[in-house]
């Protein structure tokens, strides 16, 4: 299979401020059971990721490249991942698949390496009969063409955790404002694509009422509110605590959030009812998948 990425460094190199490493990968299909959609795999053609959430509990998995200190300043593109998902196409021809967990398929770096676009056309070629794709990027269009062909086959989850750019500024530094998250939803709608709104995980949302107007306003036709999970000593609590954020850990904050999407998108709402605190700092719990995270 011939490799799509051949104007893109396969040697280690930097974009922007993160560390592109090139990698191949040993599998690229993961098994996964989603509270909604049931069983699947989950594909990620990245390791890493240039978002830097600052909540992101990805950062302490055993198998990240670099130390937690050093989440979203890297990023491994699995070269092979087509290839891989090619050799075991006889997996998904039954199975919804999830792009992505552990990170965004939309990298920055997806521009030029187009792993997430190879993979999602050997998934259209395979007829995938349910693939969701979840991300919180604006570079989701550069494959509307792609997303179209899946026809009712393909939807995205799309994350917007708050409604004030200025948490987002804090909590995801690199990832894409809000602003432009709405614009993306909007576009992808009028194309016909399905879009879930991702309020996951829940950050500080200072109109809960205008969220969700927003929220029904732009096309989405459902939404998913997900608490947040904090692992044992997590510094994202420090963070909450110094910014006076911390209501976003209250049960009463989540309710209040969930019940204005759920006047505004009454048939579309799903909660995440999780702890918000988590115990092993190592490895969040497995059945604890965070779809609206990934
Ligand atoms: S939460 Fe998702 S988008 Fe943010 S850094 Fe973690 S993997 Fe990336």
């Amino acid at each position: 299979m011939a490799r799509l990425f051949l104007e893109a460094p396969t040697a280690p190199s930097l974009f922007q401020d993160c560390l592109v490493e090139p990698e191949e990968a040993r599998s690229i299909l993961r098994p996964q059971r989603d509270e909604r959609l049931g069983f699947g795999f989950t594909l990620s053609p990245y390791r890493g990721c240039a978002h830097a959430c600052q909540y992101c509990y990805v950062r302490e998995y055993p198998n990240a490249l670099h130390g937690p200190e050093a989440w979203g300043k890297w990023i491994a593109p699995k070269l092979n991942a087509p290839e891989l998902l090619w050799s075991q196409r006889h997996k998904v021809h039954n199975a919804t698949v999830f792009l992505a967990t552990a990170t965004d398929p939309y990298q920055p770096i997806e521009r030029e390496y187009r792993l997430t676009r190879a993979c999602l056309r050997i998934l259209l070629e395979l007829g995938t009969p349910r693939v969701v794709l979840h991300t919180r990027s604006a570079l989701v269009l550069q494959d509307l063409d792609l997303l179209r062909d899946f026809g009712n086959r393909l939807s995205v989850g799309f994350s917007i955790p708050t409604d004030d750019d200025t948490v987002r500024q804090v909590v995801e530094p690199k990832a894409p404002p809000i602003p432009t998250r709405w614009a993306t939803i909007e576009r992808l709608a009028r194309s016909g694509i399905e879009v879930g709104l991702s309020v996951t995980p829940l950050m500080p949302v200072d109109n809960p009422q205008a969220f969700a107007r927003r929220a029904a306003s732009s096309g989405v036709s459902s939404a998913w509110v997900g608490r947040l999970r904090l692992l044992d000593r997590d510094p994202f609590l420090s963070l909450l605590q110094a910014k006076g954020w911390e209501r976003i850990l209250e049960t009463e904050y989540v309710e209040e959030v969930r019940q204005a999407i759920q006047r505004e998108i009454p048939r579309g709402l799903h909660t995440a009812r999780r702890p918000t605190q988590q115990r092993c700092r190592a490895f969040p719990r497995k059945e604890s998948h965070q779809p609206g995270l990934f």
